[in-house]
């Protein structure tokens, strides 16, 4: 069953066109990973599905199981089960974890027009959620992100995806990289947490991380459009090869 289906997008930033064309399309169970060169747009892409300010949508359409994306508010396509990595980075001092997901919790519930969750009800879930991702009860009460290091904000963030249940998890994990303890955290909450009805979409410039997460399909996203498509295989050969093939065979227009 189809999850999204990108058709034909284009995006821009300041008037400059960024994303030139994407098409792709996820079904249910199936993790796809997108790959690419510095500036290719996988940023771009990711925070113009959650709909970030700033960016600019001037042709295409994205169907999230059977809703226009484009069209819902940024909480809205949260609520509809799109997750992205790096959704909550903010620092939000006298905030413990636990206040903020019962907050996050019950916006979606009442956006479903479900009451709040009792509060036992609600520990019974901190406490099944947390076991997931190994996250100790220490962090869990401590302000969100605050002094955190950078392997506990990863897990941290894998809590708030095994709390939310997303439909859609897009994991956009920036160049600088991620040390071996973080890589493990993610692909290891990533793979405990998929279902035959959620997908996962990884974005990633290193091959690295496939090691740990196995994708259904890779896609190398070039100059803002996907110029490749293929299975696991194809980020071996990238690491491989590097991007300078991908760059080499393609006649790509600026
Ligand atoms: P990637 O994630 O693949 O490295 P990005 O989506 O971050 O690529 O960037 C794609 C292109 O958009 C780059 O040319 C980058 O300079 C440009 N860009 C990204 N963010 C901004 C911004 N906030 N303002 C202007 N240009 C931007
Ligand atoms: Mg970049
Ligand atoms: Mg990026």
């Amino acid at each position: 069953k189809i999850l999204l289906d990108i058709h034909d997008l284009h995006a821009s930033i300041d008037g400059k066109e960024i994303l030139k064309g994407i098409n792709l399309t996820v079904r249910e169970g199936e993790v796809h990973a997108i790959m690419g060169p510095n500036g290719s747009g996988k940023s771009t892409l990711s925070m113009v599905l959650a709909g970030a300010p700033g960016y600019s949508v001037t042709e295409g359409t994205v169907d999230f199981h059977g809703k226009e994306l484009l069209e819902l508010s940024p909480e809205d396509r949260s609520h509809e089960g799109l997750f992205l990595s790096f959704q909550y980075p903010v620092e939000i001092p006298g905030v413990s974890m636990v206040n903020f997901m019962r907050a996050a919790v019950n916006e979606k519930r009442k956006y479903f027009n479900e009451a709040p969750l009792s509060a036992s009800d609600f520990l019974k879930l901190m406490r099944q959620k947390r076991a997931i991702v190994e996250l100790d009860n220490k962090l869990a009460s401590r302000s969100v992100n605050e002094g955190f290091s950078g392997g506990e904000k990863k897990r941290n963030e894998i809590f708030q995806m095994a709390v939310l249940e997303p439909r859609l998890s897009i994991l956009d994990e920036t160049d600088s990289g991620l040390d071996i303890d973080a890589l493990r955290i993610v692909a290891g909450g990533v793979n405990k947490l998929k279902t035959d009805r959620n997908a996962t979409i990884v974005i990633t410039h290193y091959q690295r991380l496939l090691d740990y997460i196995k994708p259904d399909f890779v896609h190398v996203l070039y100059k803002g459009r996907i110029v490749r498509t293929g299975g696991p295989e194809l980020a071996l050969e990238l690491e491989e090869k590097g991007y300078d093939w991908i760059k080499q065979g393609e006649n790509i227009q600026d």
